[in-house]
């Protein structure tokens, strides 16, 4: 029961965290109701010790801890690290386009590298954040907009003009992936103003107050649990929010102890993390200093506080593909709900090393949790995430993992119904232990 009420929670997050910015949102939403106080960035932090807090920038990276009793420099901050974007398609700025003066498509651009293929005939809707007027040109009204109805489609060429297309088709990104949004004959329609007047309406504002937005398309449909014994979870945005929700799971049932117990979501991860809010930035680590010098101020703290951390840093992995083997390692082929996966690379794409990898292994025994490990076929080069790029900021010691899952990147993934629940398990263990 407990494997299906996880995996039910899941479903139900992604459902409506569809763009990092409503999943920062619904993250929020969640820490405070367990009691987590809101820091701003750009305030003076007063923090108290065993007290829990969080902070978020661009509104699409959010830092939840939990103070220890004790200073980082003596036991050092547990860490768990995600990534709230998924590779999608961004709406362009004035993105209407009127064709045959009967259809109105819409211009977009890809952000980060999405199956393509799988985004085409599916009800699709549009989310993201817009900003508006406000009588401060340097302090304007932000909003967030979701239009939860199914809005725009992609549709296929159909197979009697592309008679090669079950031979694999090259995808143009710019002319093959536009989705049409609506029927419009009214030749009195404006295409420049198109967007903000629909943004407009669904936010009930004046749409001559929109001054831009960011805009991304989601699956409409819901994840499901599925499989002859409900084994798979189907759901857009597995990678990476499965890491996001348990992390957070693990986070909310924490409670205070020695030392200080972090959950940090990145935005941009799918883009290289270079960004202010990417794991790429002194973001972390001006947070991380915050922290150590509500304990002590001295340069020496800080650097032992670095040496005496660990952080798991958690993104989705790769089971062994049933039709696929022969893309596998032969000997290390992880499965759906074979438990978590410790992931390691010769070429250092993944921060794990023997022993960091250790740590993990006798986290996931000592919480009753078989455990995994996943390497690259010697001749394919492999992913990488958001762990190895954050080390070159601040270099704490680190292991890359996550649970194995199907068709990554794709708008629809798989992943495992007991796996989310294992994962859970060990993160509160993790949060458990004092260095
Ligand atoms: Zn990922």
């Amino acid at each position: 029961m407990k494997y299906r009420n996880n995996a039910q929670n899941l479903i139900d997050f992604i459902y409506k965290g569809v763009t990092p910015f409503h999943v920062v949102e619904e993250v929020k939403s969640s820490l405070k109701e367990s009691g987590f106080k809101e820091l701003q960035l750009n305030e003076s932090w007063n923090l108290q010790k065993g007290e829990k807090y969080f902070t978020t920038r661009n509104d699409s990276s959010l830092f939840a801890f939990i103070t220890g009793t004790e200073s980082p420099a003596k036991h050092g901050c547990k860490i768990i690290s995600a990534h709230s974007d998924s590779p999608s398609f961004k709406i362009k700025p004035d993105a209407a386009i009127g064709v045959n003066n009967y259809y109105i498509k819409f211009n977009t651009e890809t952000y980060g590298g999405a199956i393509l293929s799988s985004w085409f005939d599916r009800p699709l809707s549009m989310a993201g954040r817009v900003t508006m007027e406000s009588n401060n040109p340097l302090n304007l009204d932000k909003r967030l907009v979701n239009f939860k109805k199914p809005l725009l489609i992609i549709p296929n060429l159909a197979i009697h003009l592309n008679r090669s297309v079950n031979e694999g088709v090259a995808i143009d990104k710019q002319k093959d992936l536009l989705p049409l949004a609506a029927i419009d004959t009214d030749a009195t329609t404006s295409k420049e103003n198109y967007l903000h007047q629909l943004i407009a309406k669904e936010l009930n504002v004046d749409a001559n107050k929109i001054l831009s937005y960011d805009l991304t398309l989601y699956e409409y449909n819901k994840g499901t649990t599925m499989g002859v014994n409900d084994e798979f979870i189907s759901s857009p945005r597995l990678d990476n929010l499965a890491m996001v929700h348990a992390g957070l799971s693990a986070l909310k049932s924490a409670k205070a102890d020695r030392s200080t117990q972090i959950l940090a979501i990145f935005d941009n991860e799918e883009v290289g993390s270079l960004t202010k809010q990417g794991a790429d930035s002194p973001l972390f680590k001006n947070i991380f200093s915050r922290i150590v010098k509500s304990y002590s101020s001295d340069d020496e703290s800080f650097y032992q506080s670095v040496y005496n951390s660990f952080m798991i840093s958690a993104d989705m992995a790769h089971s062994i593909h049933p039709n696929y083997q022969e893309k596998h390692d032969p000997v290390l082929q992880p499965v759906i709900n074979g438990g978590p996966v410790i992931k390691i690379t010769a070429n250092q794409k993944y921060t794990t090393d023997s022993e960091s990898a250790a740590i993990f292994m006798a986290l996931c025994k000592k919480a009753k949790v078989p455990v995994q490990q996943f390497v690259n076929r010697s001749d394919m080069a492999g992913g990488s995430t958001l762990g190895n790029v954050l080390t070159g900021q601040i270099d704490i010691k680190s292991v890359d993992i996550g649970n194995a899952m199907l068709a990554m990147h794709s708008v629809r993934e798989l992943s495992g119904v007991k796996d989310h629940t294992y994962l859970i398990e060990v993160f509160k263990e993790f949060f458990c232990q004092t260095k």
